[in-house]
């Protein structure tokens, strides 16, 4: 009994892991042929200007669909997955072009950065992916328009979470992502975090954006918190623990999600 439900269990994590990479593949797959369309488009108006842009952005989704599928073999070859240490400046900075052009022309999205350049100890593709789905989640709940406003932080806007983490000021950073759409009822906030929970139609969500964020933060030791209303719009912040190290070198740290599958 005690080795059926081990198996079950671990067919469960692998349902949602593969599923959620499906998803993440098919967002960045998005922005590929979303690039390639404007290409074709401008070609025909004889307008090549900004072709080395668009090339330059569906190489960059390309590399992060490896990297996806890579994990996927990794996964499948019950490899461990390392850390690194990240500068999450840095790495919104790099994602800014691909996200404009997930989520369209008509919103406009703001990035405030952090005065200081300080890293987290996280797998930068999940982190790239966690943000990209946040920014494809804030356009969805804007069908009328609105902003985006990626903020990189190391103050506390949440004393609950800071609690919760047990981690004063300047042991952390937050990356949060805030939209001027429709909210979100506390209903749907208490079960946004449960896989495959969506309000989205068939075919267009697959619920497992943000719990693949959830175990994302988890396995980082940090946190998710959703701050929405109804009507106003809605912030998801990332905390991750800030990583005191030279940012150069790779941490032996491995990562929960496959050891918790042993
Ligand atoms: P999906 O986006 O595929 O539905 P998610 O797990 O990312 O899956 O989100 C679950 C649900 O949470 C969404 O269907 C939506 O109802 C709600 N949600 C997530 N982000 C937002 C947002 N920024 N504004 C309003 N609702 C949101």
């Amino acid at each position: 009994v005690q080795n059926a439900l081990r198996q079950s269990q671990k067919m469960e994590a692998v349902g949602q892991l593969t599923g959620g990479l499906a998803h993440d593949f098919n967002n960045l797959l998005a922005g590929i042929s979303g690039a390639l369309q404007l290409m074709q488009v401008r070609m025909q108006q004889g307008r090549f200007n900004d072709f080395e842009r668009y090339i330059t952005t569906a190489l960059g989704a390309s590399r992060r669909a490896a990297a996806l599928t890579h994990r996927l073999l990794a996964f499948s070859r019950q490899q461990t997955l390392t850390p690194k240490a990240t500068d999450v400046n840095r790495l919104v900075a790099d994602m800014q072009e691909l996200i404009q052009r997930t989520v369209g022309p008509a919103i406009p999205i703001a990035v405030v950065r952090m005065a200081d350049a300080w890293t987290a100890l996280v797998d930068p593709s999940q982190l790239e992916n966690a943000l990209l789905n946040l920014c494809i989640n804030a356009r969805d709940a804007m069908p009328d328009g609105g902003r985006i406003t990626v903020e990189i932080a190391n103050k506390w806007i949440d004393e609950r979470a800071a609690r919760q983490l047990n981690m004063a000021e300047g042991q952390y950073l937050s990356l949060c992502v805030s939209d001027t759409g429709t909210g979100m009822s506390p209903e749907v906030v208490a079960r946004a975090f449960e896989p495959f929970f969506t309000t989205k139609p068939i075919g267009q969500g697959t619920g497992l954006g943000l719990s693949m964020i959830y175990g994302f933060a988890q396995q980082s030791g940090g946190q998710v918190r959703i701050y929405s209303e109804v009507g106003q719009g809605t912030t998801v912040c990332i905390y991750l623990p800030r990583h005191h190290g030279d940012g150069s070198a790779d941490s032996d740290l491995a990562m929960a999600e496959m050891t918790a599958l042993e």
